[in-house]
């Protein structure tokens, strides 16, 4: 039987949560559920969903937690993140968000949630540098850019900065995270879930701190399930 593997990353904004997520996506098969994308889209879409999110996010502010639970609990039940699972990036967000996805999941089927940290004065660098794909998500910067043009290497889509990332919206979602998303750390701290694993460095060596960090979670897990079966 496959491991259902079940994720969430914690960081602020231009920690590399998107980046390291899609690196754990593909090294374990299983979903990347990123809101922040899954919004974007729907704005650009201009779906119902989007018209109402992009008042919010232009201004950085968090989007209502009803809206964002129900493209979470869309995206968790169905396809390869029901049958493989999933890493979370963006949500939950808040407390609230915390515990309406406890609600979704129950706690105990959530493997490990990673506090991937990088200090502010970084992030405000990477956030003034970083370029995203307006179709896909992927993240570029001015340093590392797509190999043609600003198109993006994987989906071929135009490569630009975030509406977002101005110097006010960018202010405002840190602070929102100071408020709102770091209480989360404590959270998961008390359930005995977190993991905290240093941002700084190159991505390639920051994905493979976190893959072994999660193996080795998920390595007690597979001991644990062996020995319930060998005490029935
Ligand atoms: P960043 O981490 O740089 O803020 P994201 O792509 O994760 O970027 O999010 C962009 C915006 O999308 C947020 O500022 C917020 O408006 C909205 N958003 C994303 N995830 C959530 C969420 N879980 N709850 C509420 N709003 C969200
Ligand atoms: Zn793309």
């Amino acid at each position: 039987m496959t491991q259902i593997i079940r994720l969430i990353v914690l960081g602020k904004q231009g920690a590399g949560k998107g980046t390291q997520c899609i690196r754990l996506s593909r090294h374990y098969v299983i979903e990347h559920i990123a809101t922040g994308d899954m919004l974007r889209a729907a704005v650009k879409l201009g779906t119902k969903v989007g018209l109402e999110a992009a008042e919010y996010m232009e201004k950085g502010e968090l989007i209502p937690d009803d809206i964002v639970i129900r493209l979470v609990q869309e995206r968790t039940s169905t396809g390869i993140a029901h049958e493989r699972g999933f890493v979370l990036d963006g949500f939950p967000r808040n407390v609230h968000q915390a515990e309406m996805l406890d609600d979704l999941l129950t706690p105990e089927s959530l493997d490990a949630v990673v506090d991937l940290r990088v200090p502010t004065n970084l992030v405000l660098k990477r956030i003034a540098s970083r370029r995203v794909c307006a179709d896909c998500g992927t993240t570029y910067s001015t340093a590392k850019p797509p190999r043609v043009d600003w198109i993006c290497d994987n989906c071929g889509g135009e490569v630009v900065q975030r509406d977002d990332d101005t110097e006010a919206a960018i202010q405002r979602r840190l602070d929102l995270y100071e408020k709102e998303t770091k209480p989360l750390i404590a959270f998961y701290r008390e359930h005995g879930k977190l993991i905290e694993i240093s941002g700084v460095g190159q991505e390639e060596i920051v994905s493979r701190r976190l893959i072994m960090a999660i193996d080795k979670i998920l390595r007690q897990k597979t001991t644990r399930i062996s020995a319930d079966g060998d005490n029935k």
